[in-house]
């Protein structure tokens, strides 16, 4: 099974608690039009919704689901494609406190806690901040470049919630081009070796860009079969504002291009993207903005209105939710938002019933159980 039964009960019963009785505040439109509907996308795509159909009432709620939670961005590496040590340049040396970090777990109140940067790992502390994470009851994905897993195992217990995410973006040498340093696809592999041996949960996670080869990383998910990876995330790698000056970043047409080879990928190897995700990679059907489903907490606040787009930073996540104009946001609303198919290891759109098919809850149920 490609998430555990109790996982994806918990999932649900929050999705549908959320939806069933959702926080009203955080349902209003700033602009003050369309208040059924807070996805203008999907209208501005199909003028006849607005008109014809509503959306059921079930589907348009706000609450997040992944927090983002960057407690530093500072990294041991520099990586091509990273726009965190190029935005936050000037607060490069300062760090969230363990403290503050866990406030900003129990204001979200998301089941998952994706806890990125910057290089967890170089925290003294990252050890506690997992366990006291854990401790509350949610899910945690522990993004890393892997070089520091064989020294820093010993600060973690192995735990069902508890997922190392692994940095990997082609075999050796287009990895250590990707990261801008030799020998660290070699470290990350003992690094995966070692968690693994010792009992944890770890996921590759894979950036697509315009110069990466599909059948590369095919032949990297076969590479890492020896090691039985519990999956493997991979999403593209889009232009947004901290770094589309830069020609690696793809557009949506190139990202439908690359992706064609998804479903037969997902079919050969443990792909945590759920089918109604592969659809948006492939094209075929629009992808809403869901931004408020993986709000991002560092070490200026909660930065609205996305993971990529930072027009404030907020004080408060009560702020962030009542004080964004979501309905300004998303492709057709903002150019900014154009070429955006953000993925934070659980696609919120799919979650959300967004632009949802007939069926689309057993394809997702038996993606889950497979
Ligand atoms: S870039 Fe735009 S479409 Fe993507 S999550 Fe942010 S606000 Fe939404």
């Amino acid at each position: 099974m490609r998430v555990p039964l109790s996982q994806v009960a918990e999932m649900a019963t929050y999705i549908a608690k959320n939806k069933i009785r959702p926080r009203p505040e955080w349902q209003k439109n700033l602009s003050g039009d369309d208040t059924a509907n807070p996805f203008r996308i999907i209208h501005t795509q199909i003028p006849s919704m607005k008109a014809e159909r509503k959306p059921h009432p079930m589907i348009n709620k706000r609450f997040p689901l992944v927090l983002m939670l960057e407690p530093l961005h500072a990294c041991n590496l520099t990586c091509t494609g990273c726009g965190r040590i190029r935005e936050y340049e000037d607060s490069i040396r300062d760090r969230v406190s363990l403290e503050d970090c866990l406030k900003a777990v129990d204001e979200c109140g998301a089941p998952v806690v994706s806890i990125c940067g910057g290089e967890p790992f170089l925290l003294p502390d990252i050890g506690v901040m997992t366990a006291e994470i854990l401790k509350r009851g949610r899910y945690i994905q522990l993004c890393t470049n892997g070089m520091f897993l064989v020294r820093k195992l010993k600060d973690f217990t192995p735990h069902p919630n508890l997922v190392f995410n692994v940095h990997l973006d082609g075999m050796e040498k287009n990895h250590d081009i990707a990261v801008e340093r030799e020998g660290v696809f070699k470290q990350a592999i003992e690094g995966i070796k070692a968690a693994k041996a010792a009992g944890y949960k770890v996921f590759s996670n894979t950036t697509v860009y315009k110069e990466t080869d599909m059948q590369e990383i095919w032949e990297m998910f076969e590479y890492l079969e020896q090691f039985k990876l519990d999956g493997h995330t991979i999403s593209p790698g889009y232009g947004y504002s901290a770094v589309n000056d830069r020609e690696m970043f793809l557009t949506r047409e190139d990202v439908h291009e690359k992706f064609k080879i998804i479903d037969k990928m997902a079919r050969r190897f443990p792909v945590v993207a759920s089918p109604v995700y592969m659809d948006f990679l492939k094209g075929d059907r629009d992808l809403p903005c869901t931004a408020w489903g993986n709000p991002t907490y560092n070490v200026k606040g909660w930065k609205g209105p996305c993971y990529l787009i930072t027009d404030a930073h907020h004080k408060t996540f009560e702020d962030l939710m009542t004080k964004t104009p979501w309905d300004h946001y998303g492709a057709g609303n903002d150019p900014r938002c154009q070429d955006c198919m953000v993925h934070c290891g659980y696609e919120p759109s799919s979650a959300y019933g967004i632009n949802a098919k007939l069926g689309d809850p057993f394809k997702t149920l038996s993606w889950l159980l497979r």
